[in-house]
């Protein structure tokens, strides 16, 4: 099925149902209003000029015209970029010749960056593809308003439309995502209608979702986490997708989900972390939640508890997966033990195979560690035109390597130790940061923890903690080496401590540990 089909078939199902609440636009659409306005949108793409095929950006944080233009630019074959809302000038100017965007519609403006003068500032003659420039907006001269898309439909452009719905196939590519960019330079995964259409039913089969409830997204919807997970597992099931506001904001989120009666809340760890510890979190009723997504990067056991406990969110389930896989391969499911649910990242989801295997690739015995792989519809396509990247991950078997370690129980469930990249090397023996990472979250005073290796010239690599403390605690470097004395290994205590307000993160929340990294690099040699 393409995902212009699965829009009409909600909309069929679900016609008078509550589709998109937009809360800090203002905005509520109806399954059946979503489809038409996608439709004139639709119309006008093609009207305008853009062919099957051509790739059309979106620079944006969440609002309604991204999820307008997420189901239109599918109606009408294109290939939609997701550019991340926090690139500047060089990087959007990158991206928009990576993939030869023909069209870019953007927001006017996020947090302190003005997205209209990042463009302009980008002389026409460096972007020879870019022949559309749109506004989520008023537009300057030489750029066009979104919400005047519609009227460039026409009657040739409607027949075009009714002819695509009958020609797109399935499996042709549909999106370009970047990944997030936790270890360096983001990669452009290609998807198709296929792969992300199926793997956002599978998620919200996952999760029990039913047509009456709603989701929370506060994730970004750049990133499939928000798109896929969020917005196409709600069409597939008829649910309602709720945007609390542009970019993240813990009180807004909060304020969503008690105002909207949502049932369901997405989010990272941090982003959980930073509810739960707003001075305010007690003055929201949060009654009408009964689950919801923790994903992205590994989850906390002790997060997951006070999420499950605090945040009445009994049926919360973790996902595993990447953007090169549509994203998700594991997910708990919600009848799943306590346990499992915030120790495992659950069992592999349908219609996918799995493998875990040693640096030799082959496969390890049940219950060992290796790494990840994956084979099945949600692998993406590729890299876009950059086949030798492709084939450094998908193996000519056509498994994907994922880059990431875990282990698989005899039950299936699947642990994910960490990156192949993070593990720390201290002489020979090896140091999982997540196991560190899980021992400092024990104590009372710590909210967050991150461990990485850094260069040592006795080691070869020394493992080193950045923490977070919960909000108004005061801890020491000495009190956090104190605590692992005598508790963990020697060679795992981290050798450098240091308490920081905030992690260096990427816009989806996920810590950057090459940055944290760098920054001890460059600071104690
Ligand atoms: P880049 O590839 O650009 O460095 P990224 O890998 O973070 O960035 P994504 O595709 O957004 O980009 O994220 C996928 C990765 O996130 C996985 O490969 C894995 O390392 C991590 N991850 C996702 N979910 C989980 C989870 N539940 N537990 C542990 N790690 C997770
Ligand atoms: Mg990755």
């Amino acid at each position: 099925m393409t995902i212009g089909a699965a829009l009409e078939r909600a909309a069929r199902e679900h016609g008078a149902h509550e589709a998109l609440v937009a809360y800090a636009e203002g905005v509520r659409l109806d399954y059946a209003g979503l489809d038409a306005l996608v439709d004139q949108v639709a119309a006008g793409l093609i009207g305008l000029g853009l062919v099957r095929g051509e790739r059309i950006g979106i620079f944006s944080p969440n609002n309604v015209a991204w999820a307008v233009l997420q189901f239109a630019s599918a109606k009408a074959g294109l290939i939609l970029v997701t550019i991340n809302p926090a690139y500047r000038t060089a990087e959007l100017e990158y991206v928009l010749n990576a993939v030869q965007c023909a069209a870019l519609v953007l927001a006017p403006r996020f947090k302190s960056s003005d997205y209209i003068a990042m463009l302009e500032g980008i002389p026409a003659d460096r972007l020879p593809h870019l022949r559309l420039r749109i506004v989520i907006g008023d537009a300057p001269s030489g750029m066009m308003r979104f919400d005047d898309i519609a009227a460039h439909a026409d009657a040739a452009s409607r027949a075009a439309l009714v002819r695509l719905r009958q020609d797109l196939q399935f499996d042709d590519p549909i999106n370009i995502q970047f990944t997030s960019g936790t270890t360096g330079a983001p990669k452009g995964a290609t998807l198709s209608h296929h792969n992300v259409l199926n793997n956002g039913f599978f998620v919200g089969e996952g999760i029990g979702l039913r047509s009456e409830d709603r989701i929370c997204i506060p994730v970004p919807l750049y990133h499939c986490f928000g798109m896929v997970m969020g917005n196409l597992a709600a069409v597939t099931h008829g649910a309602t997708m709720v945007y609390p506001g542009e970019g993240f904001d813990a009180r807004a989120t909060l304020a969503a989900v008690s105002a909207e009666r949502c049932t369901h809340l997405y989010g990272v760890p941090t982003m959980f972390i930073a509810e739960l510890e707003h001075p305010d979190f007690g003055s929201f009723d949060l009654s009408s939640l009964r689950g919801g997504i923790m994903a992205g990067t590994s989850c906390p056991i002790e997060v997951m508890r006070r999420v499950m406990e605090r945040m009445h969110m009994p049926e919360i389930s973790i996902c595993y997966g990447m953007t090169e896989t549509s994203p998700v391969s594991f997910q708990t499911a919600i009848d799943d033990t306590a346990e499992r649910r915030v120790a495992t990242v659950g069992r592999v989801h349908p219609h996918l195979e799995i493998k875990v295997v040693d640096p030799d690739g082959r496969i390890v015995p049940v219950g060992e560690r290796g790494e990840i792989c994956t084979r099945g519809y949600s692998v993406m396509l590729g890299y876009w035109d950059q086949d030798g990247k492709t084939r450094e991950v998908i193996d000519p078997a056509r498994w994907m390597h994922t880059g990431d370690l875990g282990m698989i129980d005899a039950e299936g469930y699947c642990t994910i130790v960490g990156r192949s990249k993070d593990v720390v090397i201290r002489g020979g023996e090896n140091i999982y940061p997540r196991e560190v990472e899980e021992f400092l979250f024990r104590h009372p005073k710590v909210a967050g923890a991150s461990v990485f290796g850094m260069p040592d010239a006795k080691y070869g690599e020394v493992p080193c903690a950045w923490v977070k403390p919960s909000a108004g605690a005061n801890v020491t470097p000495e009190e956090i080496a104190a605590f692992c004395d005598g508790q963990i290994a020697h060679y795992k205590i981290p050798r450098h401590i240091r308490i920081v307000d905030e992690f260096p993160m990427t816009v989806t929340g996920k810590i950057q540990k090459f940055v944290m990294r760098d920054i001890m690099v460059a600071e104690l040699g």
